[in-house]
């Protein structure tokens, strides 16, 4: 790639078609894929409705500009969003963080955000400043003022929630970050302190939501109300869209020339999106709790206790193996690959699993058997080199 800045440390081989839930390479070999693209292709690589709506879209038009309305974007809205909420489409996870961080501060007449240590909310200035992790800022100084973190999961947390601040954002479950869910009681305590302090609470779903975990949002099943939802990955299975949610009464913020995009909401992503979000019935939500718990409870089985495991975390289809530092995460990535199975990192040395919601239990089953596999070989490695 003598071409292309060398932002990624790239894999050898490119992926070049797929089905199913399967990739397939240059030299035509099939993989077993448990990354869905970083958590997007929840429908996998041959979803029939998705594919027929944006076909069908490829021959009506393409674009028409946010100046005129469309009945897609207001019929996507509607599928999305809870009830009401109103919706703000734009291209990525991190525009969608940019407009919530925007309105927050739009809203409230406030400046400061409440952002968490280890959490990801993306690469813009917004965003990589609301980001808490230190390798991602590096030389990108000065940042967006106004920012302050506080530490996951820990009760000295809530102190650091206060009538000053326009906002508090988080991730249920940290996933760039390493799979870290909240404690329940944690995120009660933090969305009830919002409440009453008058912040406003900013959940970002860029990676839990759209199913992933098991339910449309993550936070349903923490039993939290965000003010402002933000999506992206998964909600157009590949084609690039975000949206930010928020309750109705914010937008008196966010009238005509407050915020805007050329392409957000592009009549392309919105038909891949509506695709979606057809499918992602409470039916369809059932099958991908029932294989998770089959998928869970393996890894337990035949993962779990292996000597270089430390814990595995993790909702719905969103899981993370922790590994101890006698082995590298990026190694079991590699073999995985020549096994055909490709796999994700996260922080704290995490192998990542994001499969599509859409495999078959067989496969989520064959998946773990390989990881099974060439994490006890991984071990007698670590072993042999000890003894
Ligand atoms: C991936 C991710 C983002 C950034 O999304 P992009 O589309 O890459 O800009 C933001 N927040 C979370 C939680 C993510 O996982």
């Amino acid at each position: 790639m003598t071409h292309i800045f060398p932002t990624y440390q790239q894999f050898p081989m490119e992926l070049v078609s797929g089905h199913d839930w399967y990739l397939v390479d240059q030299a035509g070999h099939d993989y077993l894929d448990f990354t869905s693209g970083i958590g997007v292709c929840s429908f996998g690589y041959s979803n029939d409705q998705i594919q027929t709506n944006v076909v069908a879209q490829l021959g009506k038009v393409w674009h028409t500009s946010n100046l005129y309305p469309s009945q897609l974007q207001d019929q996507v809205a509607d599928l999305l969003a809870p009830q009401g909420m109103l919706a703000f489409f734009c291209n990525s996870g991190t525009e969608a963080n940019e407009a919530a961080f925007k309105l927050a501060r739009k809203y409230t007449g406030k400046a400061k955000i409440l952002a968490f240590k280890n959490g990801f909310h993306g690469r813009t200035f917004g965003s990589m400043s609301l980001t808490g992790n230190p390798a991602i800022q590096t030389g990108f100084t000065p940042l967006v003022p106004g920012v302050e973190f506080a530490p996951y999961n820990e009760t000295a947390a809530l102190d650091q929630i206060n009538d000053e601040l326009a906002a508090v954002i988080l991730e249920v479950i940290q996933g760039e970050g390493g799979v870290i869910p909240a404690d329940v009681d944690w995120l009660q305590a933090v969305a009830k302190k919002c409440h009453d302090q008058g912040v406003l609470l900013i959940i970002d779903e860029v990676q839990t939501g759209i199913g992933r975990t098991g339910t449309k949002f993550a936070y349903q099943q923490f039993n939290v109300e965000p003010d402002i939802i933000t999506c992206a990955k998964a909600l157009g299975n590949g084609l690039p869209i975000g949206a930010m949610l928020g309750k109705k009464e914010l937008a008196v913020a966010f009238g005509p020339g407050s915020h805007g995009t050329t392409f957000g909401g592009n009549k392309i992503a919105l038909a891949a999106a509506k695709g979606v979000l057809q499918q992602l019935t409470p039916a369809f939500l059932k099958t991908v709790q029932a294989k998770s718990h089959t998928l869970l409870a393996a890894l337990n089985k035949q993962v779990a206790d292996l000597p270089i495991v430390t814990q595995i975390t993790g909702l719905g289809f969103m899981i993370g193996i922790h590994l101890t530092p006698s082995v590298k995460v990026a190694h079991v990535i590699a073999h995985l690959q020549q096994q055909r199975l490709l796999t994700l990192s996260a922080e704290h040395n995490t192998l990542r699993l994001l499969p599509p919601l859409v495999m078959s239990e067989s496969d989520l089953l064959a998946g773990v058997q390989l990881i099974q596999t060439e994490l006890q070989q991984q071990a007698a490695s670590v072993d042999s080199l000890v003894n």
